[in-house]
């Protein structure tokens, strides 16, 4: 399976750096972004490494789109969100920061007038944890 050992999402898959795990199978992953947009904000990646959607296999794609269904119907569940984008960003002015390919699962609070860069702030730990539990308990097949 492709690898980068100089990806911090790669990182993550190893277990060499932490993160808040919602869910695993096979081919893909997804763990909680470290610097919410909002209350929920999770990602959804490929265990293959791969940079962006151009130089994806389709077959990769499909399997992370339909693990992103599921994180995003946990989240619409269990955190009730005004609503929620799929947001996948492809190089520098797209504003795409980890070259590992992922979609954030992105709550929006209604009148939050975000933008598509919305700048990253370290969430509080403790609260994203509180929060992943809640998604993991309301992840169904
Ligand atoms: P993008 O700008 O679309 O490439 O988004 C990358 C996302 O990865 C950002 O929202 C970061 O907050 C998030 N991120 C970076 N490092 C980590 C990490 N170690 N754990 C969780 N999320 C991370
Ligand atoms: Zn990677």
């Amino acid at each position: 399976m492709s690898h980068d050992p100089e990806c911090i999402f790669c990182k993550i898959l190893e277990g060499a750096i932490p993160a808040f795990k919602l869910y695993e199978d096979d081919d893909t992953f997804a763990f909680m972004d470290i610097n919410p947009l909002h209350d929920g904000h999770a990602l959804v990646i490929p265990k293959e490494h791969h940079t962006n959607i151009f130089e994806t296999p389709t077959e990769v794609l499909t399997t992370l789109m339909a693990t992103t269904q599921r994180i995003a119907k946990a989240v619409q569940n269990s955190i009730a969100p005004d609503g929620i984008n799929i947001l996948q960003a492809n190089g520098h002015g797209a504003a795409q920061s980890v070259f590992h390919i992922h979609f954030h699962v992105l709550p929006r609070k209604n009148g939050d007038d975000a933008k598509l860069n919305w700048g990253l702030r370290p969430g509080d730990k403790d609260h994203i944890e509180q929060l992943a539990d809640k998604i993991r308990a309301a992840i169904s097949d």
